[in-house]
Formats: structure tokens, C-alpha cells, sequence
């Protein structure tokens, strides 16, 4: 295996550790992937963050059926979704999936977070939706996910969870976190009498472009 191979195997488990220590997942429940060539590299199924190493990553072609993949342990349940997504969306270098408290929440309730804080531009419109509901793992799940992804870099998964995107894995797992904060904002508005003010379509138009210049900055960046 090459080295930039390795680095970006060691990413993921390293965002999948991250994930559970910062409240964002729990337990082995969500997967995170990577494009990588023509291939993704993804998380296998149901094996305990701590455990994982390097080589317990999978790799699943992009352009195959999911049935050859190569790796000591079974991929993901929904590699099927990470495989579409990753073929659909060119913007698309990561895909992690969680089951943050709050998004699932919301989720839960089947109800899209509308524009009821500017931080919702990040996802690429005025609204996070709310894909219809379909089992794990299958692939009505994955068409529900590419629909409610549609013209955006996130979206709830009903009765389960959440679905961020970017352009690497620091962007994508960036908005899994600003997605969470952005859910129990708005849930915790939901509370309080009259509920959130929306946001206009023309006051988020003003905001995504000054978006245009802003986000996570990449660590090359950082670095100099
Ligand atoms: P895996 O452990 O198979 O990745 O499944 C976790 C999950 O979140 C299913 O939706
Ligand atoms: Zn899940």
C-alpha cells in the first residue's frame, strides 16, 4: 500500500474517533468514505472505532456492483449510498454518515431545518431536507439520499440520521458538525413561543455568496 494511500485510510479512522469523542456519532452506528481513484475507501461494517486500523478499510470500486470489494472485514452496510453519491456528485470527495442526536431528531420527525440561521447556506441552499424513509442499507435508501443531497452538501435521513459531503473528509466531517449544531439550534427554537424567524430566499442568496470565499480552510493551507 502507498504511503498517500495509508494517510488517507489513517484520515478516516482518525475522523471516525473524532466523531464519537466530540458527541457527533455514538457507538459503531455511522460510516465515513473517501474517493480514492477509481475506487472508494470506506469504513467496514459494525466494528468498533477503536480497533480499526489501516488495513481494515476497504476498498470498493466505484464503477462495480459493491460485490468486489477487497479487505479483511465486510464494508459498510451503506456502502451502496457512499458508492452513488461518490459516482453522482463530482463535487464529492468524502461521505461521512452519523447519527448525531439532534439531526436524527429532527429526522425523526420527518421535517426539513429551514433558513432559520444563516449557517444553513453551507449546505448549498436555504433549506437541509429530509429524505423519505427507506430501510438500511438498501437501495431505495441510497435513491432517497441522492434526491435529498440534490443541489446541496447535506441532508436527513428519515427515522435514522444525516448525510454530510465535500470536497475531502475535513470538509465533509466540518459540516456533519455544523449540520448537528445547526439541528439543535433549531430545535431548541422550535421550543420558545412563535418559534424560529425564517430567513428570506434573497437573505440567504446574499449569504451564499459571500460563501462563494468561505469555509473550512484545507490544511495545506493551514500549514503554509
Ligand atoms: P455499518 O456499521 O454497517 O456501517 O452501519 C452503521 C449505520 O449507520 C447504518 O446506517
Ligand atoms: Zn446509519
Amino acid at each position: 500500500m502507498r504511503d498517500s494511500e495509508r494517510a488517507v485510510r489513517q484520515q478516516i479512522i482518525d475522523l471516525c474517533l473524532e466523531m464519537n469523542r466530540n458527541g457527533i456519532n455514538q457507538g459503531t452506528s455511522g460510516n465515513i468514505s473517501a474517493r480514492h481513484s477509481d475506487a472508494m475507501l470506506l469504513t467496514p461494517s459494525a466494528t468498533p472505532y477503536e480497533a480499526l486500523t489501516p488495513e481494515m478499510i476497504v476498498s470498493v470500486p466505484l464503477e462495480g456492483d459493491g460485490s468486489d470489494w477487497s479487505g479483511p472485514l465486510k464494508p459498510s452496510t451503506e456502502w451502496r449510498f457512499h458508492r452513488d453519491i461518490l459516482r453522482a456528485r463530482p463535487d464529492a470527495g468524502a461521505v461521512v454518515h452519523a447519527h448525531p442526536i439532534f439531526a436524527t431528531t429532527l429526522a425523526m420527525t420527518r421535517r426539513a431545518i429551514p433558513a432559520c440561521h444563516y449557517m444553513v447556506a453551507v449546505f448549498g441552499g436555504t433549506d437541509v431536507k429530509c429524505s423519505g424513509y427507506a430501510r438500511y442499507g438498501t437501495e431505495e435508501l441510497s435513491r432517497e439520499a441522492l434526491a435529498a443531497l440534490d443541489g446541496r452538501t447535506g441532508c436527513l435521513l428519515a427515522n435514522h440520521g444525516a448525510i454530510t459531503i465535500g470536497s475531502d473528509l475535513d470538509k465533509a466531517m466540518w459540516r456533519m458538525v455544523e449540520l448537528e449544531t445547526l439541528a439543535q439550534q433549531y430545535h431548541h427554537s422550535l421550543l420558545l413561543p412563535g418559534g424560529p424567524v425564517i430567513l428570506s430566499d434573497a437573505e440567504i442568496a446574499e449569504v451564499l455568496e459571500g460563501f462563494g470565499s468561505y469555509g473550512l480552510q484545507s490544511r495545506d493551507a493551514i500549514a503554509g
